[in-house]
């Protein structure tokens, strides 16, 4: 039996980063952020196509000076995907990379200036029709709010987001999505909680500063599966102390297991122990790291004997079960054929792909025929 995802969605307003939507009823987008220097145009290139390639639909780079806003117009020429220019304090860099071709730009307008300033950059992203992320974080909330609360609290947060709103909404300013970040993971559910149901822009979720990639996969999972739970969550971004590229895996993975979303293969494998018929750890990272291209969703079991081995497998569409002398592959609940330790891996990726192709080619009909 396969269940359906309990979740509804909050309903939001949907805002465009260049071609993709976040809010309303657009799938949760998964975004990530550029480590290198962007002065580095080659660098950043690079690292934007691997987080791309790795499924991301929109790249965050810091742009953190007028040099770096040089750089970012090189890279704007050589790459697709929707990019979000994140700036802070000078509003110059905010009109540079707007003329340059930015898709969203992360700024909070209380860190800019005087209003005249402010007035200017949301008159360029209104002209231009260029959103803005406001990204409040317990890490740099205003000095006079860390006095009155003390520490960083839910409500400080939702205080500090308050006032920022109110520099966009005096200039009659709707264009634009919102993020709460803690590294706390109670802070941050409860801060997200509150202003989903004060406010109806689109969320950005994020744990921030969550950790290293065990750590801070787990943290994040967390705290965003809450949230994520109660319908909660436009784009998500998981922080991680690590190769963004992991972010991006680590995003889809948590979209996938709340069935919110789906990309790749989804792998069922059991944890293997001595009934095991063949090497189901090694396998299972074999398998996984050859199809990490695959895009189109798939559910694959890799199970180590008959004790739960059939039952899996007839609920994917492609299932593995260990036995001897020969393991027995499934394919759409049925058993298919034999393979044995010796090709296993072989054997089983090519049948993936064919099944893969097999997907692929349903998917194109659906859409020729629609
Ligand atoms: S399915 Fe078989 S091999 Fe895998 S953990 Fe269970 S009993 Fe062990």
């Amino acid at each position: 039996m396969h269940f359906e995802s309990p979740i509804k969605r909050r309903i939001s307003r949907k805002i465009m980063v260049g071609n993709v939507p976040v809010g309303g009823d657009a799938p949760i987008s998964v975004q990530s952020m550029t480590n290198t220097e962007t002065c580095d145009v080659d660098a950043t290139i690079a690292q934007i196509r691997a987080i791309a390639n790795a499924g991301a639909d929109i790249v965050r780079v810091s742009v953190p000076s007028m040099d770096a806003a040089e750089a970012f117009k090189s890279i704007r020429k050589q790459i697709d995907t929707p990019l979000v220019a994140d700036i802070h304090f000078d509003y110059k860099i905010a009109l540079k990379v707007a003329e340059y071709g930015v898709d969203c730009l992360r700024i909070n307008p209380g860190n800019i200036g005087n209003k005249d300033r402010i007035r200017e950059v949301v008159d360029c992203a209104r002209d231009k029709n260029i959103p803005i992320r406001i990204g409040i974080n317990a890490g740099s909330l205003e000095k006079d709010l860390q006095k009155k609360y003390g520490e960083p609290t839910p409500a400080a947060l939702v205080e500090s987001a308050y006032r920022q709103i109110s520099y966009f909404d005096e200039l009659d300013f709707q264009n634009f999505k919102l993020s709460l970040k803690a590294s706390d993971i109670f802070m941050t559910v409860a801060a997200y909680r509150t202003i989903a149901s004060q406010i109806d822009n689109p969320l950005h979720l994020g744990i921030t500063e969550a950790g290293g990639l065990r750590s801070g996969t787990v943290k994040s999972s967390i705290g965003l599966g809450i949230l994520l739970m109660d319908g909660i969550g436009d784009t998500i971004r998981v922080s991680l102390a690590a190769d963004p590229v992991q972010e991006i895996k680590v995003g889809w993975d948590m979209l996938r297991s709340l069935k919110l979303r789906n990309r790749g293969i989804n792998f069922i494998a059991c944890p293997s122990c001595s009934r095991q018929n063949f090497d189901v750890i090694k396998t299972m990272n074999q398998l996984e790291e050859r199809l990490e291209d695959v895009v189109v969703p798939l559910d694959v079991a890799v199970i180590g004997c008959v004790v739960n081995g059939p039952g899996e497998a007839k609920e994917a569409d492609l299932g593995l079960t260990g036995g001897t002398p020969n393991n027995l592959i499934y394919e759409d609940g049925k058993p298919s054929n034999k393979l044995k330790n010796s090709e296993l891996v072989d054997e089983f990726e090519k049948q993936i792909r064919s099944k893969v192709a097999q997907k692929e080619k349903e998917i194109e009909n659906l859409i020729a025929k629609s």
